[in-house]
Parts: structure tokens; sequence; C-alpha cells
């Protein structure tokens, strides 16, 4: 439908063409309404995008479903792949449309979208296409009898995505589900629709068969609340936070006991001893680990434990490393982190600021606002006690203060010092979450220990962020339920029949 096309010019002049419509059974379609979506780092309307209401969620799911008992649960596994590796061919080809879109929709930098946003969407396509015709089961010898196992997939998936990182989220839910032979209906987040949008085109010129892969935008409440509660979903994959995770939880159970995988937040303590080779290597690292995207990322080493004896130098270091990068217009080469994604998260990340000037950590670094136009935010360290002197008693305040506690999803680091192997392990445990962990040393006997008591699902060490498709991702404790990626996420997509044969005497 022509009026559904869009243009959409960058800052920088490129221009996408796009159909802003939802994306059922390989067409694009009106929704029930539209919403706005904003260019974070200046406050305005991007365009305006059609969007689902319970309607619309089934019209998606129908498809989904004709899609998976119509032939795509029977499909070779070839055929799959195939597909699969035209559209990562496709997806490398528009790679421009595609990083434009993401960092006018989502504000990161376009060099950290060029850098790894369609890679990693390629790499996940390509190493799922090659476990099509890898899905084996198993044969178990019982006497008299042949048993064997067979792995199918579990039907209609729905994909729940955040704004973050939206097209490598929204890679990380088709991938599994097509390449296992199920069909899947995503909802992006309302916030960063566009890119997935485009995807959605690609996935029609791949090939892939009509209602196989459908994409829809809608508010959580509703349309992602819809998807959550549908009777024909078997599976829901959800990435976003706590408060929402335990919404699909609860829905999942009140209707038909779906499948679920959960995603959720983080509050992650990276761990530097001072026997590290090089302190500037160790800054580099935990930097990147909390201020990339503009510091919204689960996975974030917000809680720094630095020991004593470099402290002081790895203070100076991480501060300098800090003021050189650039902050402000995502378009411009040089700019390091760009806006938060809404109004609404600059003034949740602005309020965690003040509380933690009001609870007493001691603001470093940075603190404000970046401009007076869209969501720039400096980014921010905060140091903090860890024992507080009141009439000769010791207390240790700073695990108690909220940012220590809370997600905050920003641009925001807290740095304290600590001397013992043991007391570190433990406040890096007192969280309630388990995402991931950093623990810096040079000695492999201490790296091995600190790996194995945290109580996280992904341990860095001496590096940060290093993701491939082949490793799982996901949370210990409320970080989630679950894991993705890798061989791991293949069991949340299948269903285990096992089938007896009686070779025996009949009776
Ligand atoms: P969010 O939970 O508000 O939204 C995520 C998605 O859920 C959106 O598509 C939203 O529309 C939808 N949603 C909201 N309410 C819903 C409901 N009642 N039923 C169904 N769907 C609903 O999270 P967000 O603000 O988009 O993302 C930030 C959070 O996501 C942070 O807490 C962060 O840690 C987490 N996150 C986790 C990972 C991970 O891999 N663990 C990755 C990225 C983000």
């Amino acid at each position: 439908m022509s009026s559904l096309i869009t243009e959409i010019t960058a800052p920088d002049g490129y221009k996408v063409t796009l159909n802003t419509g939802l994306f059922i059974n390989n067409e694009f379609v009106p929704g029930a309404h539209t919403i706005d979506t904003i260019n974070p780092a200046t406050g305005k309307v991007i365009a305006a995008v059609q969007a689902a209401e319970k309607e619309q969620v089934d019209l998606a799911v129908d498809a989904a479903y004709k899609a998976f008992y119509g032939g795509w649960k029977t499909s070779k596994p070839l055929e799959r792949a195939r597909l699969m590796r035209k559209l990562a061919d496709l997806v490398k080809r528009d790679s421009e449309d595609l990083v434009h879109l993401e960092s006018l929709d989502n504000g990161k930098p376009l060099s950290a979208s060029r850098m790894m946003d369609t890679d990693s969407v390629i790499e996940q396509l390509q190493y799922y296409a090659g476990f099509c015709d890898k899905l084996h089961g198993k044969v178990i010898e019982t006497e008299g009898k042949l048993s064997y196992t067979i792995h199918e997939p579990v039907g209609v998936c729905g994909g729940i995505i955040p704004w973050n990182v939206p097209m490598i989220m929204l890679a990380w839910k088709i991938a599994p589900a097509v390449c296992t032979g199920n069909t899947i209906v995503v909802k992006t987040s309302e916030l960063t629709p566009l890119s997935a949008l485009k995807i959605a085109a690609l996935i029609k010129e791949a090939g892939f068969p009509p209602g196989v892969v459908n994409i829809i935008t809608g508010y959580g409440p509703t349309a992602g609340e819809a998807l959550s509660r549908h009777m024909k979903v078997s599976k829901i994959a959800f990435t976003g936070s706590l408060a929402t995770g335990r919404a699909i939880m609860k829905a999942a159970a009140e209707t038909n006991l779906k499948k679920i995988t959960l995603e959720l937040g983080g509050k992650s303590p990276s761990i530097i001893f001072d026997d590290v080779e090089s302190v500037d290597e160790v800054v580099f690292w935990t930097h990147t680990g909390v201020f990339f995207n503009s510091g919204q990322s689960c996975c974030a080493g917000t809680r720094l434990y630095v020991q004593e004896g470099i402290y002081d130098e790895f203070i100076e270091k991480f501060k300098a490393l800090t003021l050189s990068k650039k902050v402000g217009d995502p378009f411009a080469a040089e700019t390091f982190q760009g806006p938060q994604i809404s109004e609404g998260q600059f003034n949740r990340v602005m309020n965690y600021i003040d509380i933690g000037r009001k609870e007493g950590a001691t603001c470093y670094l940075g603190g404000n606002r970046v401009g007076d136009e869209g969501y720039f935010i400096e980014p921010t360290i905060f140091t903090a006690l860890t024992e507080y002197c009141i009439c000769f008693f010791y207390l240790d305040v700073t695990e108690n203060m909220t940012i220590m506690k809370e997600e905050i999803f920003g641009p925001v680091v807290i740095i304290s010092k600590f001397k013992d192997i043991d007391d570190v392990i433990a406040k890096g445990n007192d969280t309630t979450y388990g995402l991931a962990a950093g623990v810096f040393t040079s000695n492999i006997t201490r790296a091995v220990k600190v790996s194995n008591a945290l109580e996280a699902g992904t341990i860095w060490v001496n590096t940060y962020y290093s993701n491939s498709p082949a490793e799982p991702f996901g949370g210990y404790k409320q970080s989630g339920i679950g894991r993705e990626c890798g061989e791991y996420a293949l069991s949340n997509y299948t269903q285990v029949k096992a089938v007896k044969i009686n070779v025996g005497k009949s009776i």
C-alpha cells in the first residue's frame, strides 16, 4: 500500500525508503493506529509507523499458525538454511540503510552501528543456518524395544524485544526459531521500530513463505500483552525489564502455560586486581563495558571494584579516558556516546544521579545534562566509601546505596576500592541480578577461582562485551530464565518426543 511508504533522510543526507506497515503474512498492512518514532538526538519525530492492537496481533498469530501447519514445520532443513543465508546476504547488501535507521531511531553513533549491528545480525543468521540440518535426537537402548527421540518445533513463537539493540535482538529471536522449524511473530519496541521494518522487507525478498516471520509494532500493555496471552502462541522469547518479564510469566501461567525465556536486567560487577598486566588495557575494557551504547546495556559493568594497590592510578586513567570521549551527534565521526533513548529514560537516569548524590556517593565526574536538545547525559562516575567511621564503628554504607542496587541503564558507573578477595566476591554477588561479570587479573588461578565464585551467566576475564553467536547468553537469579545464542538456545525452540517400537515379542 503506497501510503504506508515513507522516505527517511538521515542527518548526513543518506535516504532510506521504508514501508511503515505491520508485516503480516509477507505483506505490509495498516494497523489500528500509528506511533510516532522519535529521534532521541533531537526529540523530533522521524516517522509515524503502523501499530498493532489485539486484532492485528490475532491476524499475525493466525498467519504464523497457518504457515507452521501449512508446511514450515515439515520444511526441508537445507531449504530453511538457504533462506536464512539469503537473508544474511541481503542484510549485508543493505547494511548502510540498516545502520542509518538504527542510529537515527536509537541514537547510537553511526560508527558503533557500522562496527557491530549488521555484522551481529548476519553472524546470528549464518550460525543458526548451520544448525538447520543438525537437529538430531538419540537412540536409547531398551530390552526388546527400539526407542528413539525426535526434536520437534514448538509451533508459533512470539518475540518481544527492547529498544537498546533493536536489530540484534530481532535476529536473536528470529534465527533460532525459524532454524528449528517454528514460525514467529516479533513485536518490536514502540521506541525503535525502523530497522525491523527494513529487515521485514528483506525477509520477503529472501523468499521466506508468507507467515513464517511476522513483525509488528505496538505498545507493550496492549500488543505485547495480547501476544503473551495468545492461546495459539507456544513460546515467548522476551528481552526487556524485570517488571515486564514478571507480567509475561504471569500471562503464560494464566493462559496456555506457554514456554518462556526471559532476558532481563543486570547490575554487573567488574573486579580489578592490582596484579593486572596493564592498567591502561583494563581501563579501556571497563570504560567500554559501562559507557558503550550510552550505558543502555543489560550486561553493562556498572559496579567496578578496584584493588587498593592500583586504585589511584586506575581512577585517574579512567577519568582521563572518559573525558577524551565525545558525547553528542550520533552522525558525527568522532562521537562515542549518543543520547539516551527517550525523555522518560533521560529523566529516570537523572533521577538516579540525584539519588546517588543524596545518599552520600561522591559524584567524581559528570552528572549533568549535555546541551539543551535531545536526551544527552554526561558520562558519570560515582566513587563511594567502602567504610565509613562513626564514633569508632566502621559501617559499610556503599553496598546499600540505591545506585549500587538498582539497574540505572544509563552512563553511570560506581567505583569502589577493595582489599580482600573473599570480601570482593561477596560484594560482587550481593545483587538480585546475575547477568554478567568482569574479572581482571594476570593470575590464572585467581581468575578461575573468582569466575567460579561469581553468580552470573557470563564471566569475562581480561575483556568485556565479547559475545559470539556460539556462546550462551542469559542470567542467574532475577536476570532471567533460559539461555539465548549457541546450541543451548535450541532446546527453547524444540520439544522432545520419545518413540518406542516393540521389536521383540508382541505380547
Ligand atoms: P520493557 O520491559 O519496558 O520493554 C521491552 C519490550 O516489552 C517492549 O517491546 C515493550 O513494548 C514490551 N512490553 C512492555 N510491557 C509489556 C507487557 N505488559 N506485556 C508484554 N510486553 C510488554 O524494557 P525496555 O525499557 O524496552 O528495555 C530496558 C530493559 O531491558 C532493561 O531493564 C534492560 O536490562 C533489559 N534488557 C535486557 C537484555 C538482556 O539480554 N538480558 C537486553 C536488553 C535489554
